[in-house]
């Protein structure tokens, strides 16, 4: 009687050449393991975000490590709007919106499609697109990074709070560079800054909340 132990034992002993060869992984399963196994910081390499000769090699894993938090909470923030829970979406966006769909008008239902979609978006910039990282042109004390919308890439600018940012929670590094990447894909703006007002827009004025950035990081982050 050949126990599973005696077979793999058989195959791993090496008697048989060509089953040996066989067992190893043919091209396209070294594909798909890339695909699915490669740690963001080797995808990094393959040139999708570009950090400024400027910064500092020490603030350049900084940044890199950003960005790696910050393509988690796009992938997770995608997964939450595809999911049948919303209340974050609720709470960030807008508080009225109700989980059956027909009982919706039309523009919430728009509004709630928006977002959707255009986080589907921003995490796809992470797999796909270069993102590039500055140095602020001009510090400002009170600022975490900044870009220009119609400069035609995805370039952020980073200032002096971008630095004390914590890495987790609300107001973190990988929130920051989400929230300059809803500016630039989902053309959002600055109507207010931090939780409370954010928070209030999604209950009094769901419309301005979808097209306020920091309602977009809270989002992601969880808060
Ligand atoms: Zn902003």
């Amino acid at each position: 009687m050949h126990t599973y132990a005696e077979k793999t034992d058989k195959i791993a002993s090496g008697k048989n050449f060509l089953q040996r060869k066989e067992m190893m992984p043919r091209p396209l399963d070294i594909a798909n393991k890339k695909e699915q196994g490669a740690s963001p910081v080797i995808q990094r390499k393959e040139g999708h975000v570009d950090i400024s000769k400027h910064i500092p090699e020490a603030r350049k894993l900084v940044v890199q490590k950003a960005v790696t938090d910050a393509e988690k909470m796009a992938d997770r923030a995608q997964k939450t709007m595809g999911g049948t829970d919303h209340h974050l979406y609720k709470k960030w966006y807008d508080n009225k919106f109700n989980d059956d769909k027909s009982k919706n008008d039309q523009k919430t239902n728009e509004r709630f499609d928006f977002v959707k979609k255009h986080w589907v978006k921003i995490y796809s910039i992470f797999k796909s697109r270069n993102i590039h990282f500055a140095n602020t042109e001009k510090r400002h004390d009170d600022w975490y990074a900044y870009v220009y919308p119609k400069d035609n890439q995805y370039k952020i600018y980073l200032d002096t709070q971008f630095w004390l940012a914590k890495n987790k929670g609300g107001d973190s590094k990988g929130g920051t560079i989400l929230h300059e990447l809803a500016h630039e894909e989902a053309q959002t703006e600055d109507h207010v800054y931090k939780m409370e007002p954010a928070k209030n827009l999604a209950t009094n004025s769901p419309a301005l909340a979808v097209t306020n950035s920091d309602n977009w990081e809270y989002f992601a982050e969880r808060q």
